[in-house]
């Protein structure tokens, strides 16, 4: 059980999209949808072509936008606009979550490969933006993507955060070991659906030596800690 973490950890590091919020909300399933329909506009490509464009970006840049950057040149706020133009209704103030972040002993933060545009609304249509210290976004990240190492070391220098004193929280299993690598406390927040493809996902033997807790269920896993 975690509740040793209570003591251990000052700085408490969250992933953004289908960590954040529930992937449920269907807000990242949108986002999902998107991404191969810019491909097809821009390059003139059907859905299929598209889709294989975008699912090897993923898998080598760790975003689709860091893919179509280095390899386009692409406009971000271009691409980002597109892909973001999304209906954040789904998402509502989360009184649990709210109570949990509240209660938590140290500072939260945001890490996201996402813009801080959209951060900003979710955190907002959450309720819960009062309580992060900093965002780190893909800017911040100079569009250099979890899980490529340089954006993690960039994120603790910038908040001044000693990765011992740290925990990093991510759906995505392969963003983990960066993190774990510079000394942080990684939980893996297994989730029921995923539109990209799951095996890029999910925990296999090699990750598994890099999280150090696996929940499926974010409020839970924090509401032990405080128990
Ligand atoms: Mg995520």
């Amino acid at each position: 059980m975690p509740q040793h973490l209570r003591n251990k950890i000052q700085n408490w590091v969250f992933d953004l999209d289908n960590t954040i919020y529930p992937a449920a909300s269907g807000i990242q399933h949108q986002v999902d949808e998107r991404m191969p329909h810019y491909i097809m506009r821009q390059f003139g490509l059907d859905y299929d072509a598209a889709r294989e464009i975008q699912k090897d970006f993923y898998y080598r840049y760790g975003t689709t936008l860091s893919g179509l950057v280095q390899e386009h040149k692409i406009d971000p706020w271009h691409y980002w606009d597109y892909i973001f133009d999304i209906d954040y209704a789904a998402l509502k103030h989360d009184l649990a979550l709210r109570e949990v972040l509240a209660l938590l002993p140290g500072r939260k933060f945001i890490f996201t490969n996402s813009p801080h545009t959209h951060a900003q609304k979710v955190l907002a249509n959450l309720g819960i933006a009062e309580f992060f210290s900093g965002v780190f976004d893909l800017t911040a990240a100079e569009l250099i993507s979890k899980p490529d190492p340089a954006p993690y070391a960039k994120m603790l220098a910038q908040f001044a955060i000693d990765p011992k004193t740290a925990l990093f929280m991510d759906d995505v299993a392969r963003n983990l070991v960066p993190a774990h690598k510079l000394g942080m406390t990684t939980v893996y927040l297994e989730r029921p659906t995923h539109a990209t493809d799951d095996a890029i996902h999910g925990v296999d033997a090699e990750i598994s030596a890099y999280v150090d807790y696996q929940t499926d269920d974010m409020l839970g896993f924090l509401q032990n800690i405080l128990a």
